[in-house]
């Protein structure tokens, strides 16, 4: 037995103790170990990296870094936040930076929550969340689902008077629903100002063009909005760790106390100034994803699956007896995601890929459905 967990688990609080860790994508290095394939013939669909890999300006940028590793990053972040506030309008005030937008996320909850509070977010959303209210030891409100998307009026009939946070992710993951903004507009115009509204966009690039969020614009309305966003899809800087927020500077303010003096590393800065420029490699992610959208769902419409229509860069499909496909999936060395955990067992997610990845993934997935 793991004997450290056994002596010094029970000195960690039951809030702490009660956490069900986060259950990654499978590694394709482990996938490969065990399968005695290569590495090279993996195919990982399963965490909605982008099968383009990195921003080649973000790539080129980390190059030019490599001599300056010596000294710690810049805390404040100054260049990046230049950046973020030309792009999107604010100031350097309202942004904080975070090692992945994970980061940003368990900042709102460690600023804002003690264990006498409550927090709110939907079924079928995001886990790190509830993992993220579970730290702090604070009460979690899980609202059921509509049509596997949020609903808004069920979640602000919820709030209590010990609520101070209500997480939300549009579009959502593993769903892929995506919420009208006007919608979202009215729910933080309802909701009580004493209650945060944390509104997770790590998916907001692949929107179409006519849905491209518009919450920079609703700061100065609304002081109870974070809003949360990353460079680990789109900008394919996954494996780096670098995601923002941006708030009322008074909030900024408060999630930036509570962060790590040098939570972002340089190359990660570096690299997202990059990236977030480099509007040839995210106008390419996004045709390339709005093609295997099309491409993964009319496959499954082929082999009469119900799917999930998504909004992001990854699809849920009803596959029935979900573990069992996965399992044929993986011994093929197509890795994609069981969500069991999020409340749909009979569910797959799938990253979209490239399109010979998803014509692939298509045929493994029709060969373990006709093994039944
Ligand atoms: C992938 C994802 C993120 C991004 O996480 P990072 O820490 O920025 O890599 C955040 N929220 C949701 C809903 C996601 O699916």
């Amino acid at each position: 037995m793991n004997d450290a967990r056994e002596d010094r688990g029970p000195l960690a609080p039951e809030n702490v103790r009660r956490i069900a860790p986060y259950i990654p994508g499978k590694p394709i290095g482990e996938t490969a170990r065990e399968l005695g394939l290569r590495e090279a013939d993996i195919l990982k669909m399963a965490s909605n990296e982008n099968p383009l890999g990195s921003s080649p300006r973000a790539l080129a940028a980390i190059r030019g870094a490599l001599e300056e590793l010596h000294y710690y990053p810049d805390g404040g972040g100054y260049d990046l936040k230049a950046i973020l506030s030309r792009r999107l309008g604010l100031g350097p005030a309202n942004f904080i930076l975070g090692n992945g937008s994970n980061d940003i996320l368990e900042l709102a909850a460690r600023a804002f929550l003690t264990s006498a509070d409550s927090a709110i977010y939907s079924r079928h959303a995001f886990m790190v969340y509830a993992l993220a209210i579970q730290a702090i030891g604070a009460k979690h409100i899980e609202i059921p689902a509509k049509d596997y998307g949020t609903d808004l009026d069920a979640m602000a009939a919820a709030v209590r008077p010990d609520t101070k946070i209500i997480f939300l992710a549009n579009p959502n993951n593993p769903t892929g629903t995506f919420t009208p903004w006007a919608g979202i507009e009215r729910f933080i115009a309802r909701v009580p100002r004493r209650v945060l509204v944390v509104l997770d966009e790590a998916y907001g690039e692949y929107l179409p063009d006519h849905l491209k969020s518009p919450t920079q614009g609703w700061l100065g309305r609304f002081p109870n909005l974070v809003v949360s966003r990353t460079l680990s899809k789109a900008f394919g800087l996954a494996g780096l760790r670098v995601g923002f927020g941006f708030a009322d500077p008074a909030v900024a303010e408060v999630m930036n106390r509570v962060r790590q003096p040098f939570n972002v590393n340089h190359l990660a800065m570096v690299a997202a100034c990059a990236a977030i420029e480099d509007e040839a490699f995210i106008e390419e992610s996004r045709r390339v994803n709005a093609a295997g959208l099309a491409q993964l769902a009319a496959g499954f419409t082929r082999l009469g699956l119900e799917y999930i229509p998504s909004f992001g860069n990854f699809i849920a499909v009803r596959v029935g007896d979900a573990g069992r496909i996965y399992d044929a999936l993986l011994r093929e060395g197509v890795i994609v995601r069981p969500i069991a955990g999020y409340g749909m067992p009979e569910h797959l997610r799938v990253t979209v890929g490239l399109p010979a990845h998803n014509e692939r993934f298509l045929a493994a997935l029709e060969r373990a459905l006709a093994r039944k």
